[in-house]
């Protein structure tokens, strides 16, 4: 009898190991499981819903933008995702004075979106990946889409935070927190990132890096015989490190082709100045722009989901992955040893 209660003990105790080992214990890290989990399917599901007519151009403040804000956070919820430890929902609300103070556009309340996925290690150190939301709306009947601009980046946000979440659902969640912002009022005059910096949820002194996304889903025409390349702006600025960061996971994992021409502080374009990131880089985050350039339906109603290159955003996706991955688990926070000018 003692024998039998032993070895069903053990049986117990081993049952019970091997049940922990299959469900919550670490398996073996592999990278690349979760950069594979960002598919071109899920891209083009997303895009066409949250690109399509019924969001109507996504203005700052409309129930177009609205209705694709809730879209993402369903999304979020689907996938166990949840909103950051202290605040109260899935939304930053941002009063229509804020977005109307500079110039009066009569915007109506807005909202950033943020989903969270916590770090395991360093949990009060934060890596911000931002893409804007909002577009332009509807004008003289037609609605601009803005599958590109920043459908592309919208989109490719919400499947990089389901690759962070299966990460730490399979035991190799970031050691840093990851912040998922999807911004309002970018088109408007990077409102909502401003807000945020203005009113952060995390302190700044905190947060160590900005990863934005802001049209990741098209070929400009100095790339006319390849889509397999991204731009890169501003890595260098404040961090050596993020841009070695860079430079490393794209070699290791991704393979585009890194354009540095807008990363030139002389370029007219001026990008750097011009998207979400650089209400971070201004408070000296080190931040990286991925961009791909504009084209001939730039700000214009022809900016649709069919022009989209699935396997380039794919990819560029991954990128941006692959980069929050490397800030948020390296052993070292990174470095600010520049000053951004
Ligand atoms: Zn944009």
């Amino acid at each position: 009898m003692k024998k039998i209660i032993s070895l069903f003990l053990l049986t117990l105790f081993f049952t019970s190991c091997s049940g922990q080992n299959s469900s919550t214990k670490k398996t073996p890290l592999d990278e690349q499981i979760y950069i594979n989990n960002i598919t071109q399917l899920a891209l083009k599901t997303h895009l066409t819903i949250v690109a399509s007519d019924e969001m109507e151009g996504r203005d700052t403040g409309s129930p177009g933008q609205k209705k694709a804000g809730r879209y993402l956070i369903d999304q979020y919820q689907k996938a166990g995702i949840p909103f950051p430890k202290g605040a109260t929902s899935y939304y930053q609300d941002i009063p229509a004075e804020f977005l109307n103070a500079q110039y009066n556009e009569n915007l109506g309340d807005s909202e950033n979106i943020w989903a969270f996925i916590e770090g395991s290690e360093k949990p009060e150190e934060i890596v911000v990946v931002s893409a804007h939301y909002d577009h332009v709306g509807i004008k003289k009947g037609e609605v601009y889409n803005g599958a590109d601009d920043d459908g592309s980046g919208t989109v490719a946000l919400v499947e990089i935070a389901k690759a962070f979440q299966k990460a730490k659902n399979e035991g190799h969640g970031p050691k840093r927190s990851i912040l998922i912002m999807h911004m309002t009022g970018e088109e408007h005059g990077l409102h909502g990132s401003r807000y945020y910096s203005e009113n952060p949820l995390f302190p700044l002194k905190n947060t160590v890096a900005d990863v934005n996304i802001d049209m990741i889903g098209r070929r400009d025409e100095f790339h006319a015989d390849s889509n397999n390349y991204i731009y890169l702006i501003g890595s260098d600025y404040l961090s050596t490190d993020l841009y070695n960061i860079c430079e490393a996971a794209n070699k290791k994992y991704i393979n585009l082709t890194i354009d540095y021409k807008y990363n030139d502080r002389a370029d007219k374009n001026r990008f750097y100045y011009r998207s979400d990131h650089y209400n971070f880089a201004k408070n000296g985050i080190p931040s990286v722009f991925l961009f791909n350039g504009t084209h001939a339906d730039y700000h214009k109603a022809t900016d649709e989901v069919e022009k989209i290159e699935f396997d380039a955003l794919t990819k560029r996706t991954q990128l941006a992955f692959t980069i929050a991955w490397e800030i948020a688990n390296r052993e070292n926070r990174l470095v600010v040893d520049k000053d951004g000018n």
